[in-house]
Parts: structure tokens; sequence; C-alpha cells
């Protein structure tokens, strides 16, 4: 009797934004330790994976001309680590659905990587637990880890030894998207040259996490903070005015997400997040507005029907 082949199966994963993000001097290996307040908000990529006699990547939506769909993929590494673990052949497809923007600082290569972790071990039936997923991911990206769990979460270490943080109340956030991508490690090398040998300042992590903890957005607004931040605008000047024209607009307070050049934007609520997006939108201070909210969970299965 011939075995069925199985269903595709569909991840759904989110965007994160840093809440706080300090980084520490330059390491000898090349890295900086970071300690990060990680935020996963509701824009999403859809990541299927299914059995395919022609291995490969298509990929759909936002941004798709900026993609690989080689080996380079974040998302296909995924596929090729998890089957060497599993000691499997990569034959299967991945269709990758874009909603999180490319280059923008919000960790969509990582994101796509995560639910490609979480969508394989569904699809070959190892039924990984996300902790047992969790030590590839990190060997995949410093922030493929928290993708997998989503929520708000302090990173340490390159970002990839996560611990989850009790955030009570939702937080609403306009997201600005620009054109074009900053390179994550020339906004690295540009903090360097900015610093240029001097200590860094401190920027303690605590009261962004009683911040949170306590779920106020005005208390928030004020203990937001990037150390990414200054070499992103120097490398893109325009997003000092981006970031002035959100708060004129009526948000509590925006930042560089990452780095960059997508920029974020926290709001009193919903109702506020809306009119903030409007009157962005019209400015013309940056590509396209979105609103979102956040916590939300990280790579999750989703049925075809949600998929449709
Ligand atoms: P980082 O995670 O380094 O902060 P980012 O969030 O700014 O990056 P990504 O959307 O992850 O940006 O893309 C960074 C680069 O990674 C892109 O320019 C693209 O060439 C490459 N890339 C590899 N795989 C993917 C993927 N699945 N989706 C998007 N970009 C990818």
């Amino acid at each position: 009797m011939l075995s069925a082949v199985p269903p595709p199966v569909t991840v759904r994963v989110p965007a994160k934004i840093n809440l706080h993000l300090a980084v520490g001097p330059l390491r000898d290996d090349g890295f900086h330790d970071l300690v990060t307040l990680f935020h996963a908000v509701s824009l999403f990529d859809e990541v299927s994976v299914a059995h395919g006699d022609e291995p490969g990547i298509e990929v759909f939506g936002e941004g798709v001309t900026e993609v690989p769909v080689d080996e380079t993929n974040l998302a296909w590494r995924a596929v090729q680590l998890l089957a060497d673990r599993a000691g499997r052949d990569p034959d299967v497809r991945l269709v990758l659905r874009k909603g999180i923007p490319v280059a923008g600082g919000m960790a969509g290569g990582s994101a796509d990587a995560a639910a490609t972790l979480v969508g394989l071990s569904a699809l070959w039936k190892l039924d990984l637990t996300r902790d047992e997923l969790s030590p590839m991911a990190a060997e995949l990206g410093s922030d493929v880890t928290f993708a997998l769990y989503g929520g708000t979460a302090l990173g340490t270490g390159r970002g990839e030894r996560i611990v989850p943080v009790l955030s009570r109340h939702p937080q609403h956030w306009v997201i600005a998207l620009h054109r074009g991508g900053l390179s994550t490690p020339k906004v690295f090398a540009e903090l360097d040259r900015l610093r240029a040998g001097s200590e860094p300042v401190e920027r303690p992590v605590e009261p962004v996490l009683e911040a949170i903890a306590g779920g106020d957005p005005r208390q928030l607004a004020l203990s937001l903070g990037n150390d990414l931040q200054a070499a992103a605008v120097s490398m893109a000047p325009e997003l000092r005015r981006t970031l002035r024209a959100g708060v004129d607009a009526g948000a509590l307070a925006g930042l560089v997400s990452g780095s960059g050049p997508t920029c974020a934007f926290l709001c009193s609520g919903a109702d506020a997040a809306m009119d903030v997006a409007t009157e962005l939108a019209g400015l013309g201070v940056c590509r396209t507005v979105r609103v979102a909210h956040g916590p939300v969970p990280g790579a999750r299965i989703i049925d075809n029907q949600e998929a449709a």
C-alpha cells in the first residue's frame, strides 16, 4: 500500500521590536554582548513547508526581490540543520509569505527560520518542543530563538539567551516602514565608529522591565531605548524626521527598531495608534505605516483555512 503524502504545514510567526537594546563593547570574536528586551508584534510572515520532489523556496509579498531563494536564505539553512540532526534528506518545498519588512530591523529572516523549525518538526513528525528546537535556533542566528517563543522576553549573550518576561497589558504601536534597508553588521560597525574606543554609557534594563510589568504605556514610553539608534540615524539621517513626526502626531515615544530603519511608535491605545498612523501616512516621511499590537505568541502552526 502506498503511504499518503502528509499535507503541508503552515506556521505564522511575528516580527519583533526591541523595547530596550544595550550594546556592550566589541568582543574579540567580532560580536557584541547585548542586553535586550524583545517584544513580538502583530506583523507576521507565514511559512508553509511541504514534501516536494523538487526542493526549493518560493517567496511572495513585500520586498521579495531582496529575499534570496538559494541556500543563503535563513529558512533554508533551518531546513538543512534540522535535516542533518534528524538524519533526513532536505526534500521539502518552502513557501514564504512576507508581511515583515525585509532588512527592516524586525528580524524577518530569523522569524522565517524559527517558523521553518516548527513546521518541519511537525511535517516530519519529530514533535520537538520549543525548548528542544531552541539550541538549533541559537545556532542559526541571534534573533531566531526569540521568534520561537514570542511574547516579551529578556535576551542576553548575542540575544539568543531568552528569559520570558511578564507583560500584563497589550501595547499599541505604529510601525513606520522605510524604503530600502540597513545592514545589521554595518549599523554595529557604525556604532563602534561613533564610540571610537570610549566606554559605552550604561543603559540599565530595570526601568523598562518594571514598566512593561506595570503595563502603563506612559511609563513604558519613558524607559524605551536603543543604543543602535544613533548609528542607524547617522547612516540614514532622514530617520530623525520620521521619529519627530511620530511624536508630533501624538505617539508617546518613538524609537528605531533594532538596527533600523523601521521605526516603532508607542501609543496610548488602539484608537490613538490609528490616529497617529493616519497622520504619519499623510506626511510622506516613510514608505508606509502599519498599526500593530504586542505582545503576541511566537511561531505557531495554523490550519489551512486560517492560512487561506
Ligand atoms: P537582522 O535579523 O539581521 O536584524 P533584519 O531584521 O534587519 O535583520 P531581515 O529581514 O532578517 O532583516 O533580512 C536581512 C537580510 O537577510 C536580507 O537583506 C536578506 O538578504 C537576507 N535574508 C535571508 N533569509 C531571509 C528571509 N527568509 N527573509 C528575509 N530576508 C532574508
